[in-house]
């Protein structure tokens, strides 16, 4: 690796450590000004519907990564688009990487909703709830990885309490995600819980944006051989 790309490497780290601490700090601001806002079943069913969504982010995010563009694309490349790839060779690889290269991507992409969650309105059960979803979908979106990594987890690895919801359909199972890293690896993108994989596959959202797109921009969706 050369200097430059050192360089790099460090700066990437230094901005996830950063976006780690400052979600950590926003996301204690949103508990806090949520507190008591409105009752226990709202936030139970927003906290619900916020996992649902953050699984179909995951896949849709996943789903870009792993179709357009290549690790030279400027600004994205390199940070965002490189690792979907380098993760279909290595599946692996990602159960070596530590607390912020497995969660800073994540924290860097949570800040704008902490931020939108702090600044809504909270007067009355209904804004309430909607201050939460925005809290607990950055939450959702910051442990996605994990529940990915720990789907490459052996038994051995793997906290028995992790292996527990994942038998429970909690978190994503590592069977369900077995099929996504299947050649050519165009299918089951979503890596929280994989509740949304089934439903997307049917409907067709992936193939079907493809298709548009390509038809819009005169683009060619990529594949792994
Ligand atoms: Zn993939
Ligand atoms: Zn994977």
């Amino acid at each position: 690796m050369g200097e430059r790309a050192n360089r790099y490497a460090s700066l990437h780290r230094l901005a996830e450590t950063i976006a780690i601490c400052l979600f950590v700090v926003l996301s204690i601001g949103c508990a806090w000004r949520l507190a008591g806002a409105a009752p226990a079943w709202a936030f139970a069913f927003a906290a619900l519907a916020a996992w649902l969504a953050t699984d179909f982010f995951s896949g849709l995010v996943h789903w870009a990564g792993d179709t357009w563009g290549n690790g030279e694309t400027p600004y994205v490349g390199a940070w965002y688009i490189r690792p979907f790839r380098e993760h279909h060779d290595d599946p692996r690889a990602m159960t070596k990487h530590d607390f912020v290269e497995t969660n800073g991507s994540s924290a860097i992409a949570g800040l704008p909703l902490l931020v939108v969650a702090l600044a809504a309105p909270v007067d009355g059960p209904l804004h309430a709830s909607m201050a939460a979803f925005l809290f607990f979908l950055a939450l959702g979106g910051l442990v996605a990885n994990q529940c990915h990594k720990w789907a490459h987890m052996k038994d051995a690895e793997c906290p028995p309490l992790v292996r527990l919801a994942q038998r429970a359909r909690l978190i994503l199972p590592p069977e369900t995600h077995r099929r996504h890293h299947a050649r050519p690896h165009d299918s089951y993108y979503c890596t929280a819980n994989g509740w949304t994989n089934l439903p997307l596959e049917r409907v067709g959202l992936f193939r079907g944006t493809e298709r548009v797109i390509g038809w819009l921009g005169q683009a060619e969706p990529r594949r792994d051989p």
